[in-house]
């Protein structure tokens, strides 16, 4: 009785992974990973975590009970001062709750579910066009209507603010809105923080509840408070919002589904009973949070000698990235590639969006073995010394030609 079941698509990024694994050419490079690499290609421990992992495994202390609901309570605080501040008032004033989540896509679907059965406003959710894929399918899951606003201009390939604020004005008021608090994926293109200011404004103006996932914190800029800068401004203007924490790329803990989802309310009423609410989604969803990457990030957080070692592996990985933007820059501009090229120094984060087209991403992918996604977005840290001038010849050639 099952053999209606629809054939689902295969997910574009594993899919091209795969086709990456497949080839045989020895100069072959993959730009579609969504994880750091070092510069011979390798995923990287975090020398940090690989210290902190062997404390956890000699501590006697230590066994494979389950954690509380709500997660690790130390690591749920850590998370909290990380995102927010340590000395945020609406710590002391009781009106944050925080939940720790399957990763940044599990804090996603956490927070749209509670926002799906208990906040009244709207069941719609916009999102920038374009967004990571992942988003619509997680906020349809739960029932909220997705809807897109204008963010990216392939002209200009940055973002286009007017056209932004316009959406934003333009939706219902109380719509629940997708904000990428940094490194905007897929495209690299954050808002300045006067654009920032000018989407708060609407974003009050409108009653709108902002809902930020925030997936590269400190991996982006190897600046942990500069890459928190717009969710700590919405909270210091007094907006009630969320925000999705993720550990996987600041943390290199993919694998360990480490996350947290923090809600800032008005009142500590309010707070309280949402985190019960919350305590029983999650019993029904997961019963109970996975115990090891929640642990590595809570000894590094609570630490501040491991701390600044962790911050001296976050510039490690960020500063590579921004190398590798800087080379490819240079080799287009020494190239005289055609076309314009400073988006890629002036984007930020994993991701850029280059501007080439699908039939071009074609040629570089059919003659040159590049994988990247048809929209032409690559992620940086599949470059490394020994590939960037390959690949700024490749984009050379399919612009000429
Ligand atoms: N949001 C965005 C924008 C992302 O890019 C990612 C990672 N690709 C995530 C959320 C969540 O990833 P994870 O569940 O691995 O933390």
């Amino acid at each position: 009785s099952f053999q209606d079941v629809p054939l689902a698509p295969p997910d574009v990024i594993f899919h091209l992974t795969a086709q990456y694994k497949a080839d045989t050419f020895q100069h072959k490079v993959n730009l579609g990973v969504g994880a750091y690499r070092d510069d011979s290609g390798k995923p990287w421990v975090l020398p940090v975590v690989k210290k902190v992992e062997k404390i956890i495994v000699n501590d006697p202390t230590i066994d494979h009970e389950y954690l509380p609901i709500l997660g690790l309570p130390p690591f749920r605080e850590a998370s909290i001062k990380l995102i927010l501040g340590p000395d945020n008032p609406v710590i002391k004033e009781k009106r944050v709750v925080a939940t720790q989540t399957i990763s940044g896509t599990g804090a996603c679907h956490l927070g749209s579910l509670f926002l799906s059965r208990f906040y009244s406003k709207s069941s719609v959710i916009y999102v920038s066009n374009p967004t990571w894929a992942n988003h619509k399918a997680i906020f349809s899951n739960v029932g909220l209507e997705v809807k897109d606003y204008v963010y990216y201009s392939p002209k200009t390939i940055g973002l286009d603010i007017n056209g932004m604020l316009e959406s934003l004005k333009n939706a219902p008021n109380g719509s629940i809105i997708l904000l990428h608090a940094c490194a905007h994926n897929p495209t690299g293109v954050d808002p300045s923080q006067e654009q920032w200011k000018a989407i708060a404004d609407i974003i009050e103006e409108k009653k709108h509840f902002p809902f930020f996932d925030c997936a590269y914190q400190g991996f982006a800029s190897g600046d942990l408070d500069r890459d928190a800068w717009a969710v700590r401004y919405f909270v210091n203007r007094g907006f009630e919002l969320l925000v999705c924490q993720s550990y996987a790329k600041n943390f290199g803990l993919y694998g360990q589904r480490a996350g947290c989802l923090t809600f800032v309310f008005k009142t500590a009423e309010t707070a309280a009973k949402a985190e019960s609410q919350l305590a029983k989604l999650q019993r029904s969803e997961i019963s109970n949070p996975p115990a090891h990457g929640a642990r590595i990030v809570n000894l590094v957080l609570n630490d501040p000698v491991l701390y600044a070692e962790w911050v001296d592996n976050l510039k490690t990985m960020s500063f590579r990235i921004q190398e590798m933007r800087r080379r490819l820059f240079d080799k287009l501009t020494a190239l005289g590639t055609p076309g314009t090229w400073n988006h890629i120094v002036d984007q930020i984060g994993m991701f850029s969006f280059t501007g080439l087209k699908a039939p071009q991403v074609k040629v570089l992918k059919e003659k040159y073995h590049v994988y990247l996604t048809d929209n032409g977005r690559i992620s940086m840290a599949g470059l490394s010394s020994s590939n960037v001038e390959y690949f700024a010849k490749a984009i050379d050639d399919v612009v000429r030609n």
